[in-house]
This record gives C-alpha cells, sequence and structure tokens, in this order.
C-alpha cells in the first residue's frame, strides 16, 4: 500500500509529490507530508500491528519511509509519563503530568526525529547527512548517524554548550563552529546540503520527514494519559515537536479515537521570544533583534531568516486555543532546581521553561484547577552545566 500522498505547501497549498525537498517550489513555505489516511486506517487498527516493534516504530505505519526499512533505532520513544505529585501541591492543580523526554538514547526528544530522519537516509541512499544546531539536534544526528553508517557535519553557534558539542565529537561527528548565532548556522548549513546533495536533518521546518518523528510524542501521550489531556506545554525555538504532536492528536481524531484536541502552549525565554511576542501582538512572528541572550540556549532563536516558521507554530498555539508564554531566566533555574530537588528529574534550562510557564498560567487564571497539564521535559540536564557550575 502507498501510504504517503505528497508534501503540501503550509503557506499556498501547493502539493508536491514525495521527494527529498526543503521548502514549496512556488513560494519557499514549509512541507507537510500528507498520507492516505482512510486507507491506512481501513487496513488495521492503529497502533495493533506494530507491536512487534519498540518505541517510536510502533507507530511506522505514520510515518514517511519505505515500511519495508530497517529503522535506524537506538530504543528511542516509550519514555515515562507520571503524575508530579510535588508540583500539584504546589500550584494546587489537580492533575499535572511530566513527560520526560530526558531519557531518550542520547537524553533529549530529539531522538525521535533523527531517528525517523536517518532512516530515511538510508533508504535514499544519501553520501552524507548535514544539519545546524543548537546542540540537541547536532548530538541526535551524531549518534543515529553512527548507528546507520553514514558520515555526519553539524554546524553550531559557538555559544553551544561544551557537553554537547564533546557528545557530537564522542559519536564521530565532524562540527563546525559559526559565529554567530544558530540562525547564522542554520543558513551556512542549508547553503553546503544543496551544495552537495547532502541530507539536511536542520529541525526547524526545514526537513519536513524528520518531524514526523515528533508526532509520537501524540500517541504516547494519548497511550499513557488515557485520552487527551486539556493543556499540553512545550518548550518552542521554532516549534516542530508543538506542531507536530498537535498533527499526531489531530491524526487520533481523524483515526476515531479521540474526539477532541488538548490546548498547545509554547514556552520562550523573555530573552528571546519572537513566537510570544506575535502571539500577544496579534502579528505573524518576526525575526528577534534583541540581545537573545537566555540561560535556555537550547529555545533561545531568535528566527533571523526563517521567522515564517515562528509563525507557522503560532497558527497552530492559535487553532488549538492555546496560549504562548514567556518566562525568565530566574524562573527557569528555580524550577530546574525544583524539578530536580523535589521530583528527581534533572532537566536543562530550556526544559525547566515548562514548569516556569505553568506557574505563570496559574497565577494569570489562564489553567483551571481540576484540568489536566502535561509538561515536556525535553533535554537532560547533564547536557547543559553551565547554570549548574556558576552556582556552585
Ligand atoms: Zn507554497
Amino acid at each position: 500500500m502507498n501510504r504517503l500522498k505528497g508534501l503540501t505547501c503550509v503557506e499556498c497549498g501547493h502539493k508536491h509529490e514525495i521527494s527529498i525537498i526543503y521548502k514549496c517550489e512556488r513560494c519557499k513555505g514549509s512541507l507537510d507530508v500528507e498520507y492516505y489516511y482512510n486507507e491506512i486506517f481501513d487496513e488495521k487498527e492503529l497502533f495493533a500491528l506494530d507491536t512487534f516493534r519498540e518505541g517510536i516504530w510502533k507507530y511506522s505505519s505514520l510515518m514517511p519511509v519505505n515500511e519495508d526499512m530497517n529503522p535506524v533505532t537506538l530504543g528511542e520513544g516509550n519514555t515515562p509519563f507520571f503524575r508530579s505529585s510535588k508540583l500539584i501541591q504546589k500550584l494546587g492543580i489537580n492533575n499535572i503530568y511530566l513527560k520526560n523526554e530526558s531519557v531518550n538514547p542520547t537524553l533529549s526528544f530529539k531522538d525521535r526525529p533523527l531517528s525517523v530522519a536517518l532512516t530515511l537516509a538510508k533508504q535514499y541512499e544519501v553520501e552524507k547527512v548535514i544539519t545546524a544546531s543548537t546542540g540537541n539536534t547536532g548530538v541526535a544526528a551524531a549518534a543515529y548517524a553512527a548507528r546507520a553508517g553514514i558520515p555526519c557535519e553539524i554546524y553550531i553557534p559557538a555559544s553551544t554548550p561544551q557537553e554537547k558539542q564533546m557528545m557530537m565529537e564522542v559519536y564521530g561527528a565532524k562540527i563546525k563552529t559559526i559565529e554567530g548565532t544558530f540562525s547564522d548556522a542554520y543558513k551556512v548549513a542549508g547553503e553546503t546540503a544543496i551544495a552537495n546533495d547532502w541530507l539536511n536533518l536542520t529541525s526547524t521546518f526545514l526537513n519536513p520527514f524528520a518531524i514526523e518523528g515528533d508526532k509520537t510524542l501524540a500517541y504516547e501521550i494519548y497511550e499513557q494519559y488515557g485520552g487527551v489531556p486539556d493543556w499540553i506545554i512545550i518548550p518552542v525555538g521554532a516549534g516542530p515537536l508543538l506542531v507536530s504532536c498537535y498533527k499526531g492528536f489531530k491524526e487520533l481524531q481523524l483515526a476515531g479515537k479521540i474526539d477532541s484536541l488538548p490546548r498547545m502552549v509554547g514556552v520562550q525565554a523573555e530573552a528571546c521570544a519572537p513566537i510570544v511576542e506575535a502571539f500577544k501582538k496579534g502579528t505573524k512572528v518576526e525575526p528577534w533583534t534583541k540581545s537573545g541572550k537566555s540561560v535556555a540556549g537550547g529555545i533561545a532563536d531568535p528566527l533571523t531568516t526563517y521567522s515564517q516558521d515562528g509563525t507557522r507554530t503560532l497558527r497552530t498555539i492559535i487553532e488549538s486555543n492555546g496560549q504562548a508564554i514567556a518566562v525568565n531566566d530566574d524562573s527557569i533555574i528555580k524550577h530546574q532546581r525544583l524539578l530536580a530537588e523535589e521530583e528527581g528529574v534533572f532537566v536543562e534550562p530550556s526544559s525547566a521553561t515548562a514548569l516556569s510557564a505553568l506557574e505563570k498560567m496559574k497565577e494569570n487564571e489562564l489553567v483551571q484547577k481540576d484540568q489536566s497539564v502535561v509538561c515536556v521535559i525535553t533535554g537532560h540536564g547533564l547536557k547543559d552545566l553551565d547554570v549548574i557550575k556558576k552556582e556552585n
């Protein structure tokens, strides 16, 4: 069965056949993978037949790779989901859950999209993969490329935490440091990929196939929570995890598994919050021009040359009747400590923003006592130790 219908431009709706492309040929908008959902859902009970596989590959009927491909896997997905009793006491909200993505094989959620991307790289027999990264994507790309036996080149801003750089090196990737922001690294990686015909894995919305791996977060939350939570809070740079997670829930709705959708909350650091700014003003997202320095380096993305990616995330937030929240560094550091000391979960500062946002939502009465909230913990504390080192 051909499950893949094509690639649709999210800006102008133009349809493209499935091939490795990154932008709409008409308007340069980002692309979205479309499936023949009816055929997929008719053929088998969703999630029932792939159970001989584990983690994200349980859901391979909704993945953009050939079904006979052996996945490039390190055991990603199937991450812990649990109630946070201490946060429940502190905030007075009855149902707070943590989805702990920091225990994926390379310690962040990026293992989901990169497992898909490297499986695709094998399917298309690409010579080399390349990515721009603030850290987590690079680490995951390096590990999965090693697993796939494909050389990997990574462009990182000089501010990338040492811990993440070391991991990339250990996995054998070639690292190129760019003086500038992530957006600068993004530009160079994109040009190099096109000039050499390498597969670009950059995990903004650039690679429409990789981000399909992010949808599996929704399937797991649905299975582990046993339905649809009222709110899902996700730290966002450009925001592909938030957008793809919502897509995953929409697919569950199409499959007749659920009849409502969660409200999506995108969190950014106050120092670099282009999506939150646009949400407040009711405009599209503009590149962030202020300094942008925050302890939450993993999400401090000024979206300099691709602000339309931020607008795509903003549209999803608005469609879901959600929220965009900015939080300050003091609150981020406080919640990083709180999660470690009271729940035994050590997260990187970017991930602690989800808790900071929930506290802010409670203060502003955006969330009700009896509503259910899932905070997505995106990455492990060991990958960014700057704040901890400074405090000790
Ligand atoms: Zn277009």
